[in-house]
């Protein structure tokens, strides 16, 4: 039987999904994320979770070094709608037209974030952008098992432990599933965010985007849309993006990410480019360009698949990562995180600009310290004179 380990479990589902007698089921703690409670009187001891739980099963370091690219989208509206270079859609678009399926995070109707899975071209708006908030994987490991088994392709999307947790589920490669997975900064609750939306107090909510591009790609903007009003803010104004950006309202297995590094068990990561402006003004507009790294043939080919509808360039991969230390490196747990999820906690609606101020100032430098006091010395001194 599975013991959870409430620091270290990244909520991936794979235990819930893999129990044989549906003893495991994910609930959702104080602080809103989802984890395993198993029914002991269900419960047969045969230790499936335990075996397909990404904190047992580390990965094979293979010293492989993934191809790094810089690319975008050359059809101007999906990118548009995409956070980074819009390559999800066009490698999504190339799975359905040959008659596969795709799974990834969807807004459900209160706009919490599920995996869901599409076989349609309508419907991959709702995967598209990205969503931050921990999305629920549900049952989606199984489903993918049995599409497998029945011969249809799979594009399985989401964050680095859900595919490790996806991949591990499964016990073995299939030629027909494909997974990409994204450079991911961490994952804030459920409950933080929608105890965002209830102080933002916006009745009617019609869509939601965490990265629009109203204001530019390096400027992206969270846009809530309703019939009545339009909420609009550049991620460093609006206070639910500085709790996540300043990483106060992540899960706390988002600080040390054992799914991080340069070998992944996905066959493609997404991401921004972020300092590809520095790095080639060519591949820069601020309309969005995306990071990939390519691990194997499988995520090559499917790349190759989509080459007339993309620009694209190889970058090295120590270049392209100077400038996203998170596809390596988790981000640093902020010594108030727990207290601000202690705010946050039971029904109480939340004040999210004072909690803002109060959990994202940073502290002053000790240099700024200094300059601040002998400033404050020398105008003493002068009104003394
Ligand atoms: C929580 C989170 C943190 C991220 N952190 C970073 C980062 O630190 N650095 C970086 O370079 N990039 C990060 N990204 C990835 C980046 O924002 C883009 O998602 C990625 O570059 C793909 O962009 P796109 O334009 O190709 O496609 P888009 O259409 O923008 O992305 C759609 C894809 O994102 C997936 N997705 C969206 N929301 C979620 C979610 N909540 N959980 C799992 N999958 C989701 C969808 O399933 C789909 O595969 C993060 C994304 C998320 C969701």
């Amino acid at each position: 039987m599975i013991s959870v380990d409430y620091e270290k479990c990244c909520g991936c589902f794979a235990c819930s999904n893999s129990c044989p007698k549906s003893a495991v089921r994910m609930i959702p703690s104080d602080e809103g994320f989802f984890y395993p409670e198993i029914d002991k009187a269900l419960c047969v001891d045969c230790g499936r979770c335990e075996s397909v739980c990404p904190l047992t099963q580390k990965k094979e370091e293979t010293g492989k070094m993934p191809e790094a690219f810089a690319a975008y989208g050359k059809n101007e509206e999906i990118r548009k709608d995409s956070s980074s270079g819009g390559i999800f859609s066009l490698l999504a678009e190339e799975v359905l037209s040959a008659g596969g399926v795709v799974y990834g995070a969807a807004f459900d109707e209160s706009f919490n974030v599920r995996h869901i899975e599409i076989s349609d071209k309508a419907e991959l708006s709702k995967l598209r952008m990205s969503k931050y908030v921990q999305s629920l994987v549900g049952d989606t490991f199984t489903s993918v098992k049995e599409k497998l088994s029945k011969g249809v392709t799979v594009f399985y999307t989401g964050t680095p432990c859900q595919i490790d947790g996806l991949r591990l589920f499964l016990g073995k490669d299939y030629d027909n599933l494909i997974c990409a997975d994204i450079v991911c900064h961490g994952v804030p609750s459920e409950l933080v965010w929608q105890k965002y939306l209830l102080y933002k107090d916006i009745n009617d909510v019609s869509d939601i985007q965490f990265r629009s591009k109203v204001n530019g790609w390096l400027n992206f903007t969270l846009v809530i849309k309703s019939d009545q009003k339009n909420y609009s803010a550049i991620f460093s104004d609006d206070p639910y993006m500085k709790l996540f950006l300043r990483n106060v309202s992540l899960r706390k297995s988002c600080y040390d990410c054992p799914s991080k590094g340069l070998q992944r068990r996905s066959d493609i990561t997404l991401a921004d480019f972020w300092g590809i402006d520095r790095l080639d003004s060519e591949m820069f507009d601020d309309k969005g360009t995306s990071f990939l790294l390519v691990h194997t043939e499988k995520g090559r080919a499917l790349l190759n698949a989509i080459q007339d509808k993309i620009k694209i360039k190889q970058v090295s991969v120590s270049d392209a990562v100077k400038f996203n230390a998170n596809a390596v490196r988790s981000e640093k747990m902020p010594e108030k995180r727990d207290r601000f999820f202690s705010e946050i906690k039971g029904d109480k609606p939340c004040d999210f600009e004072k909690l803002a101020k109060k959990y994202c100032t940073q502290k002053t430098p000790a240099a700024v310290k200094v300059k601040v006091v002998v400033k404050k010395a020398l105008k003493a001194l002068e009104r003394r004179k």
